[in-house]
């Protein structure tokens, strides 16, 4: 919980409950004092806020004991975000696969399933399938569904995050415009028996690059990942948020052209996801024999050291390498992360090839390019984490305070 943006200035006398929670979800100030001297509030009214927190289960007080009050006098008492009060859903869907768990409001995965799921089938059946998978995962874990505060799912798509559609989404026929929302939140209903719950619907890419950012590299504030697998994307978070463009189309440089003659899934020729994806490597590969069929074909060939699929992944590393030389200048990113099944060495070595090459030394010198931490969970924990921060943050906390009667 650490990395992201103060929302709180020293010395505001309108802190509200939700202030104080993310101050002390965020690790900024854990005491009483520290939060008197971070928000000017006084004593008393710090005290009356903190007690409606207590009362709706959200805060306990911390495992560690007391500490020094910055404000001398007795140790205080540290708080601490209480995650036991609730649990979140997550999805994590790919082309062909999904991947869903139940999880706790700080991240960690209480139950996870992973199946065959074909997004072509449609968003009906799909969300559907999802629904049944969900209560599955609850009885798994052990836990009710009215314990559910809300779902998170990643699509691999463009999406307008005010509405949690899709937008023209080149891999999902059938989904373009799609009440998302409304269809999982009946699902869940309609398995579990459960009220409806807050859903949010994001870019795989942009959630696996918040996933990765607040777990591996809270204090990277220009963080890029791109994910190589049936298409090309990526996701940008800055200061801790997701950077997601006017229309929620930031990041999707798999269809700038390079200017080859393949055919693009979108339409067009040329695009950078019809020469250098996890598809194109295998279209290249069964030209010339060698059974592959998506990308995590090619991925299972680049494991068993297959010499054919490594050359063809260190060129479409190449390929991707000189438009990220582009987003790194543009952006310069403290972390470029690259994920999805073509995420290894061959393809690694041949994105650093272009990329230090064509991009300015200036625009490197502080840039680490690493490799996923986090795997096949990274969305899922992008997804889980931004339930969580939906619904916890400052201007939220009054009305849900408010419906718990507190
Ligand atoms: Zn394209």
């Amino acid at each position: 919980m650490t990395g992201r943006p103060g929302r709180t200035g020293k010395g505001s006398s309108q802190a509200s409950a939700g202030d104080l929670l993310e101050l002390v979800r965020s690790g900024r100030a854990v005491t009483r004092g520290a939060l008197q001297q971070a928000t000017g509030l006084s004593r008393a009214t710090v005290g009356q806020r903190l007690d409606r927190l207590f009362r709706a289960g959200w805060l306990r007080e911390g495992a560690g004991g007391p500490v020094d009050s910055p404000l001398g006098g007795r140790p205080s008492i540290t708080l601490e975000f209480d995650d036991s009060h609730a649990i979140v859903l997550a999805a994590d869907l790919d082309t062909r696969h999904a991947r869903a768990a139940v999880l706790t409001l700080t991240g960690e995965i209480l139950a996870e399933h992973s199946g065959t799921l074909v997004v072509e089938d449609g968003p009906e059946v799909v969300l559907g399938e999802l629904g049944r998978w969900f209560a599955e995962l609850l009885t798994k874990a052990g836990h009710l569904a009215e314990e559910v505060c809300g779902i998170g799912l990643a699509v691999p798509g463009p999406v307008d995050s005010e509405t949690g559609r899709v937008v023209q989404p080149p891999i999902m026929p059938g989904w373009d415009g799609y009440d998302i929302r409304g269809r999982l939140s009946r699902a869940f209903t309609e398995h579990t028996g459960a009220p409806a719950v807050a859903v949010l619907v994001d870019n795989d890419a942009n959630l696996m690059a918040y996933g990765e950012q607040r777990t591996g590299h809270p204090d990277c504030s220009a963080f890029v990942l791109v994910k190589v697998s049936t298409g090309i994307g990526a996701g940008v978070v800055v200061d801790g948020s997701i950077f997601r463009g006017v229309d929620g189309g930031a990041g999707d440089i798999g269809h700038i052209r390079v200017g080859a003659e393949a055919l693009c899934r979108c339409g067009s020729y040329g695009c950078l996801a019809a020469v250098a994806s996890g598809g194109a490597v295998a279209r290249r590969l069964a030209e010339s024999g060698v059974p592959a069929a998506s990308g995590s074909d090619v991925r299972d060939l680049l494991a068993s050291g297959h010499p054919e699929a490594a050359a063809l992944a260190r060129e479409a590393g190449r390929r991707v390498g000189d438009v990220l030389a582009t987003v790194v200048t543009l952006l310069n990113p403290g972390v470029l992360m690259i994920a999805g099944d073509l995420a290894g060495t061959p393809f690694l070595t041949g994105v650093r090839e272009l990329l230090y090459q064509r991009a300015l030394p200036r625009s490197t010198a502080h840039l680490d390019v690493v490799t996923s931490r986090l795997g096949e969970r990274a969305g899922l924990l992008g997804a889980g984490a931004l339930v969580v921060e939906h619904l916890y943050a400052p201007e939220r906390v009054e009305e849900r305070l408010g419906a718990l009667g507190v």
